[in-house]
């Protein structure tokens, strides 16, 4: 069985710039994070305890942390989204 890890932001702390953790402000998750296994929820708000600011993440492409889409480039250089769970569930034709 695949061990499963447990990320929190145990210690984070809010403050007016919003979380902070060890000395840097998070930000709050974005859409494409959602089902991300990385996800850490503190007061309601997501976050990501591996990137702080993870819509800049996303802005050069796709997230290389995520564990829920992988990405991959087509022929013409264009980087592609695969969600991998919906993909699996495809494939069992649920
Ligand atoms: S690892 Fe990437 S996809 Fe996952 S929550 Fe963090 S920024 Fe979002």
């Amino acid at each position: 069985m695949a061990k499963k890890k447990v990320v929190s932001l145990e210690g984070a702390v809010k403050t007016d710039a919003g979380l902070t953790y060890k000395g840097v402000v998070m930000a709050p998750v974005v859409e494409k994070c959602e089902g991300c296994e990385r996800v850490a929820e503190v007061e309601g708000e997501k976050f990501c305890p591996t990137y702080a600011q993870p819509e800049k993440k996303w802005a050069h492409g796709v997230c290389n942390f995520a564990t829920h889409v992988r990405a991959e480039m087509d022929k013409g250089g264009k980087v592609k989204v695969n969600p991998l769970k919906a993909s699996k569930r495809a494939a069992r034709g649920r």
